[in-house]
């Protein structure tokens, strides 16, 4: 089973991704994930992206693509995978169809994420995370006990320093136009699940992730 996620930053992707891989029983790799471990495992993609991280430079398609076709053909990866920030062009989306298809593979479902921005600038705009325990909390949504020290240790808070509302407002408007195109490619081929999970609408991306998997099972996939 083959599950690729897009959603833009803020929308739970990760979380969603997180439930999926626990009723699916099948691994969430992310596309840094992906390259932290081919530089780890010392490959030559691995040192040339690598080379490129290291510079602070973005590693260019051609590369990424070759990497994370490697990274599909590894054992753990057989029985399918939960890709999550890859594809990001049309490029890639093309590129990753002709590889599953040469192994005799194919995408099964394209989960697309969608929460009013308002929504998602909230939500980034009360996060907060512990210094010494790195315990996650949101002012909003997940508030500590009392004032902003954490919970479990006593620390002050932090905020970071892109987790304001005009860097989210740029992050969430690249975002669109970089993956507005893979969602019409996905749209045409008909494997495209495009859902809203916000407080609006009453469902979040793990109650998502679990009428996803609950569909499966309906259908006999798992
Ligand atoms: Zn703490």
């Amino acid at each position: 089973m083959i599950i690729i996620m897009l959603g833009a930053p803020g929308t739970g992707k990760g979380t969603a991704a997180k439930v999926l891989t626990k009723g699916l029983n099948i691994p969430a790799v992310s596309s840094g994930d992906i390259f932290r471990k081919a530089i780890a495992d010392g490959t030559e993609l691995g040192k040339e992206v690598e080379g490129y991280i290291s510079n602070g430079k973005l590693v260019p398609d051609e590369l990424t693509i070759k990497v994370i076709e490697a990274r599909l053909k590894e054992p753990d990866l057989a029985n399918g995978v939960i890709l999550d920030g890859f594809p990001r062009t049309t490029e890639q989306a093309e590129r990753l169809d002709k590889f599953l298809s040469q192994e005799g593979k194919k995408i099964d479902l394209v989960v697309n994420l969608e929460t009013p921005v308002e929504e998602l600038i909230e939500r980034v705009v009360n996060r907060r995370k512990c210094p010494n325990c790195k315990a996650d909390f949101n002012m909003k949504l997940n508030p500590p006990k009392t004032g902003e020290i954490c919970d479990f240790c006593g620390t002050p808070l932090e905020r970071r320093a892109d987790d304001n509302e005009e860097t989210m407002r740029a992050r969430l408007d690249t975002y669109e136009k970089q993956t507005a195109p893979i969602v019409d490619f996905y749209q045409k081929q008909g494997n495209l699940l495009t859902a809203e999970v916000s407080k609006r609408c009453g469902r979040m991306a793990p109650e998502l992730a679990e009428s996803i998997i609950e569909d499966f099972r309906k259908k006999g996939l798992v």
